[in-house]
């Protein structure tokens, strides 16, 4: 147990529940069109928490109503095999999006294989294409994690306009994206944006000017009281395992120690019960918009 007061916690679960209605209305504006929205997810190999992922995103589309299949190969699998089976999936009229969990195994070459998806099913936002987009402020789909963190700041009133906010992490998953989303001109976003990484010199001098610290660079417990000054939003974006005397013999934890900085921070996000749920409904949403642009279908 953590000792953040319950008003300071940002959850993910009311916000997933939210994108989650919205949803619910353009799934059977889809379906009064005759669409139903299918997602096939890839998996190589027997990686225990992309396993995880993987059942959560099947049981996400069977909730609402989205068609889903689940492609396992083995973890040998040869790279020419897996691009052989993406370029099926491209050409499927009646498979809307294509998610290849990463990581891959290391012989396969993970750029080749994100460039090999059809953009238009590319439902991670990971191909060149739809990242060119999204820097260029004309985004097809927006990357799942960073996407569910601008839709958390939205639903819990926390502008970002003229803030300042400190990304840590620089991954092609969360941190760029990250930084993409907040630069841009629109009302959603139009904040300062610093990035900082594992490179960076006096990290705990830039993060400390933070109004929101975004922490996403996958240390337990890493950003403390010296990290944080009295009143910053903190969204933590870790989820790391740590040994622990449970069942399971670990627990999950953020890259931020919540009893370090539970009287600093103005909010906070939970780990787990944060932005994890929104990783997938962002995921779902994305399944959604790209059938509708696939199969032609405008929203009202
Ligand atoms: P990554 O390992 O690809 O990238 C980590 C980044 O952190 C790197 O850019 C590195 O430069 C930076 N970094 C590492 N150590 C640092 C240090 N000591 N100081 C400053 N910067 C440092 O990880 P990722 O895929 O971006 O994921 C980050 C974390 O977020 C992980 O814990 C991951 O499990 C979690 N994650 C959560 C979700 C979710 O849905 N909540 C989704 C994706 C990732």
């Amino acid at each position: 147990m953590h000792s953040v007061p319950e008003e300071k916690l940002l959850k993910g679960k009311p916000v997933s529940e939210h994108v989650y209605n919205r949803l619910g209305e353009q799934l059977s504006f889809l379906k009064s069109n005759n669409v139903t929205p299918k997602l096939t997810v890839i998996l190589v190999g027997e990686d225990p928490a992309s396993q995880v992922y993987v059942r959560r995103k099947g049981k996400a589309c069977e909730k609402l109503g989205i068609l889903s299949e689940t492609i396992t190969l083995p973890a040998e699998t040869s790279e020419e095999t897996l691009l052989a089976r993406i370029q099926e999936l491209n050409t499927d009229d009646s498979n809307h999006g294509i998610l290849v969990q990463l990581p891959l195994p290391s012989h396969i070459d993970e750029n080749r294989v994100i460039r090999a998806i059809n953009p238009a099913k590319d439902v991670d936002c990971f191909h060149p294409q739809n990242v060119g987009l999204l820097v260029s402020g004309n985004p097809y789909v927006l990357p799942c994690t960073p996407a569910g963190i601008m839709e958390m700041l939205d639903y819990y009133n926390i502008p970002t306009s003229g803030k300042h906010v400190v990304v840590a992490g620089r991954s092609n998953i969360v941190g760029k994206p990250m930084a993409n989303l907040l630069v841009q001109k629109n009302n959603r976003a139009n904040a300062t944006v610093t990035v900082v990484h594992s490179r960076t010199q006096n990290m705990a001098e830039l993060t400390k000017q933070a109004d929101i610290l975004i922490a996403a660079i996958g240390k337990p417990r890493f950003f403390t009281a010296e990290h944080i000054s009295n009143g910053t939003v903190v969204v933590d974006v870790g989820i790391n395992r740590i040994d622990a005397d449970t069942e399971k013999g670990y627990k999950l934890v953020g890259d931020v120690d919540l009893d370090s900085v539970s009287t600093l921070v103005e909010k906070i996000t939970p780990v787990p019960g944060g932005v994890g749920p929104m990783t997938i409904a962002m995921l779902m949403q994305n399944t959604v918009l790209a059938a509708a642009a696939q199969e032609n279908v405008v929203f009202p």
